[in-house]
């Protein structure tokens, strides 16, 4: 029998996982696999491409992973949908496919160029993530302290990317560069894989004026399994994720609540949540301390599918 919920998560690593690693996406040994995500009624999963620090060609890193999804895509297309606009969204969720959508994490891959956004956008991306720990010329990272902010360049990049309909991620970035994105922004912004500072005091992580303006804009917060961004005591467990939740919800986030789980991209994972196939243990959690089945649907996928019904183009039209 399968899980009872269709999870929609707005982050993992694992097409870089498969790309360094030589693995299959169908079933390997860490953290997200098709045979997981098939136990579950429905599934709905974000694949970054996050570029290494290190890479010497980030352009060239950013196609070849790419390519690593589009053959997974071509191995797997009985099981698997790739989501570019609202049709192929609700061809995913109508066939009961796993829907697919290939974002960016880390807009150093555009080596400057306005061009290359555009290419991405040809090439399926539908989310950037403007910004990994550093500076990167688009916008200053969360672990920096440069004061950079959003600069010119990367004011161009999000207005550039409001007009192609692609989703600009703030998870990476610093409180500057947020502050600078939500003034040039003309529609929501998401923190993909972002948690609340008030629980766990780390600058990954949001703070309330921060989850408030998400709130207001109706924006989103993919909430984030990795035990350093969960609990100051670096282990954690779904108690733990839960407290996050709450505090959002405190704040009256309701609506802007997911999942952005970072599987694949987290080197521990909560005692009780090993992989993608015990993510169904929070919700279970949930239900038996007596949290509304309504609001459990809007945080596993009904709010990122309102959210990507609103922000991805009908591309027929
Ligand atoms: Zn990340």
């Amino acid at each position: 029998m399968k899980h009872p919920y269709f999870i929609v998560d707005a982050h993992c690593d694992t097409i870089g996982y498969l790309f360094n690693q030589g693995k299959e996406l169908k079933t390997n040994d860490r953290h997200l696999n098709i045979d997981c995500m098939n136990q579950y009624k429905g599934y709905i999963q974000f694949f970054a491409s996050w570029i290494d620090r290190n890479a010497e060609n980030c352009l060239s890193q950013a196609l070849g992973m790419f390519d690593a999804f589009y053959r997974e895509l071509e191995k797997n297309k009985d099981t698997l949908q790739q989501i570019t606009d609202s049709d192929t969204l609700h061809k995913a969720i109508n066939e009961n496919k796993i829907g697919a959508m290939l974002t960016v994490e880390d807009a150093r891959a555009l080596c400057g160029e306005l061009a290359n956004l555009r290419m991405f956008y040809k090439l399926g991306v539908r989310a950037v993530g403007l910004t990994w720990n550093h500076d990167n010329g688009v916008a200053e990272g969360a672990l920096s302290n440069s004061g950079a902010g959003l600069t010119d360049f990367g004011r161009d990049v999000v207005r550039e990317m409001n007009r192609l309909g692609m989703i600009v991620d703030v998870s990476h970035t610093s409180k500057k560069a947020f502050w600078d994105v939500l003034e040039t922004s003309e529609k929501p912004v998401m923190a993909s894989h972002s948690n609340t500072e008030a629980i766990c005091a780390h600058p990954r992580n949001l703070d309330d004026e921060q989850i408030r303006a998400i709130i207001k804009s109706r924006g989103m917060i993919g909430i984030n399994i990795y035990p350093v961004f969960l609990s100051d005591s670096e282990t954690a467990n779904i108690d733990d994720i839960i407290r996050h939740i709450d505090h959002i919800l405190s704040l009256g986030g309701e609506k802007v609540l997911g999942m952005g789980t970072d599987f694949d991209g987290i080197s521990s994972t909560p005692t009780d949540i090993n992989n993608v196939g015990e993510l169904y243990k929070l919700f279970d959690k949930m239900k038996k301390m007596g949290y509304q089945d309504s609001l459990i649907t809007a945080i596993t996928h009904g709010n990122f599918v309102n959210f990507l019904e609103k922000m991805l183009k009908n591309e027929k039209n």
